[in-house]
């Protein structure tokens, strides 16, 4: 019951062809559909040069031939929301249609393509991780209708040279997973087999001129906490932060019990012995359930109905400290509370 509670997040809403959704309450916009949001971006080619594209009808339109757009902000491993639009007038094909790209930390390409009913190599098509990796489904809409990314994106983490996390990227479009925990393998590119490479922490989110008018909208992130293998808690964890983790959930509920008296007290004092052992937490259990036994052998039987809920209810919480030997085989308790059920014909 007691271990930390996950931060408190309002969700935002869900776009609709005529309208961008809201986004989550702690997200960080980096375009919203007005002019002052465009102050976000500049161009990638002579920052802080402001960028050539344009704010129109609440959407941000690539310029060709006006080169690559990239955010102020340096963003790293994240959560990031993009929609986007292939123009409605259907020019040129394979590679030459609706092209544009979301680059994360201005690295690896996750294409913007308009491939609908336009086939080129797969590895190039909207939701691949360019160069790297093929979409797994092929869920675009028609072009000029509104697109949606949902990208989850984990760089890569190199220490001492070696490599401990290739990164990963797991994206949906249109709420389709074509993407799912596809290794970085490096920087990707065209026609260029990439490798394992050490990326900086983080770095602009760039989209692409390819010469098409693609548009954007609603543009945010979320930035994603540390994993277990760079000083963090989340995603895989290694025994080591696993340990440090339930370590620090005890501690957190023995500081809580230490505040409490009676049987909240002694609950909580169990609940922490779950997560990492401790030889005064454990004798202080140990004291008081054994004083809370003794109290409850003194209570009249006519007393004891009334205790009942109680009883159980400490019988559960001890046959399971019992079970899963947070509590030493020698402990007796549960074998004293199994005698007072028993004795009040409890267990039938
Ligand atoms: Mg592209």
């Amino acid at each position: 019951m007691n271990r930390p509670q996950p931060p408190i997040v309002t969700p935002g809403t869900f776009s609709t062809p005529e309208q961008p959704g809201r986004p989550p309450s702690d997200a960080r916009v980096l375009f919203d559909g007005t002019p002052a949001t465009l102050d976000k971006w500049e161009a990638d080619k002579n920052p802080p040069e402001p960028t050539k594209w344009v704010v129109k009808d609440g959407t941000l339109q690539c310029v060709p031939g006006s080169g690559y757009i990239r955010t102020k902000e340096e963003i790293g491993d994240c959560q990031l929301h993009v929609e986007w639009s292939a123009p409605s007038k259907v020019e040129g094909h394979s590679q030459g249609r609706g092209n544009s790209g979301v680059f994360l930390m201005g690295q690896t390409e996750i294409q913007v393509l308009d491939n609908y009913e336009n086939p080129t190599y797969a590895d190039g098509t909207a939701g691949s991780v360019y160069g790297v990796n093929p979409p797994h489904a092929n869920a675009l809409r028609k072009p000029g209708e509104w697109q949606v990314y949902d990208i989850i994106f984990r760089r890569p983490i190199f220490k001492d040279g070696k490599m401990l996390d290739s990164g990963r990227y797991t994206v949906m479009l249109n709420n389709v997973v074509v993407q799912d925990s596809t290794p970085l393998e490096g920087g990707g590119g065209h026609k260029g087999r990439s490798h394992d490479r050490p990326m900086p922490d983080k770095g602009p989110l760039k989209l692409q001129d390819h010469g098409n008018p693609v548009r954007y909208r609603n543009i945010w992130y979320r930035p994603l906490p540390a994993r277990a293998v760079d000083g963090g808690d989340m995603g895989e964890m290694t025994p080591e932060a696993a340990t440090a983790k339930k370590q620090q959930t005890a501690k957190m509920i023995r500081e809580d019990a230490a505040k409490l008296q009676g049987l909240p007290k002694l609950r909580r004092q169990m609940e922490s012995l779950c997560y990492a052992p401790d030889t005064a937490t454990l004798a202080d259990s140990e004291a008081g359930i054994n004083a809370w036994i003794t109290a409850v052998k003194q209570v009249p039987a006519t007393g004891m109905e009334a205790k009942k809920g109680e009883i159980m209810q400490m019988r559960e919480a001890v046959d399971y400290m019992t079970h899963f030997k947070f509590f030493p085989a020698e402990f007796t308790a549960k074998a004293q509370i199994d005698k007072i059920v028993e004795g009040n014909g409890w267990n039938k």
